[in-house]
């Protein structure tokens, strides 16, 4: 292997890191094409595991974080990899909300363990799946399962540039209505997660006739509380709310329900 070619004296360094994840937001960084050509004459990638083997230690001026702390060493990482970034995005739900992952937090991972494996002594986990937020500080949470390739050039190219990324966090309903698509629940009756959502997919379910079901999770404020009766009225019981928002974001929704006795 040859030794990487050193960045010019005050290159920004880049390096995207991966826990307890798919790879799916990695490779959104990848699926950015043109924009990556641009975006490796200004930084210097340093560690990007899905796209080179060649690493270096650190510092790095730019962390981009995929994945939850689902594992001990998970929990070790993300340490490590704070103290050497001066910068740390957190990118997918994943790693904004503990992902899919975490539906064991709602269940006895032993239980879990013991049904799947074979030996489930050889297992290290957690009893849960969290966000990176929960273990260290952030700098910026980009959302989505997986993330959007427009978003994630704005917080990369937001970060270089020494400003906060324009990345709204109103829902997907605003995004429907500054597309011009006709409501589908309004419309059709068909239960839909838009109005909770955070934006960032452009409309994109809502756009082929379908309801969100919160790939993005939560929105700033969102308003569960009276999300749920409209979700029974278009034909869902309490089983099926349940599921719907126990998806990727299971964790980030769960936080937002509302608990007995708490004001609207
Ligand atoms: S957020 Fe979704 S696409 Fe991204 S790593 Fe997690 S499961 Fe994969
Ligand atoms: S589920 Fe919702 S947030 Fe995800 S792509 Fe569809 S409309 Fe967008």
């Amino acid at each position: 292997m040859t030794a990487p070619t050193p960045p010019p004296s005050g290159t920004p360094t880049l390096a995207v890191f991966k826990l307890a994840s798919c790879d799916g937001c990695q490779l959104t960084l990848l699926d950015c094409e043109d924009e990556l050509l641009a975006l490796t004459g200004r930084v210097h990638v340093a560690h990007f595991l899905e796209a080179s083997s060649a690493v270096e230690p650190g510092p790095y001026d730019l962390a981009l974080v995929e994945g939850s702390v689902s594992t001990p060493d998970d929990a070790r990482r993300i340490r490590d990899i704070r103290a050497r970034s001066r910068f740390l995005v957190t990118i997918g739900a994943c790693a904004t909300a503990g992902g899919i992952q975490a539906l064991r937090n709602f269940a006895d991972v032993e239980e879990f363990t013991r049904a799947v494996y074979a030996r489930p002594e050889y297992i290290d986990t957690l009893a849960t799946s969290t966000a990176v937020a929960d273990h260290v500080d952030v700098d910026f949470e980009l959302r989505g399962c997986p993330i959007d390739r427009r978003q994630l050039i704005e917080v990369i190219t937001a970060f270089l540039a020494g400003r906060r990324p324009d990345v709204p966090d109103h829902s997907v309903c605003f995004a429907c209505k500054r597309r011009g698509i006709v409501c589908v629940t309004v419309a059709h009756g068909t239960p839909c997660l838009g109005p909770v959502t955070h934006a960032g997919c452009g409309a994109l379910c809502p756009a082929y006739g379908r309801g969100c079901y919160g790939c993005f999770g939560p929105s700033g404020s969102p308003n569960l509380r009276a999300m749920i009766p409209l979700l029974h009225r278009d034909g869902m019981d309490d089983r099926d709310v349940e599921r719907l928002l126990r998806t990727f974001n299971a964790a980030a929704f769960d936080r937002e329900l509302p608990r007995d006795g708490e004001e609207p």
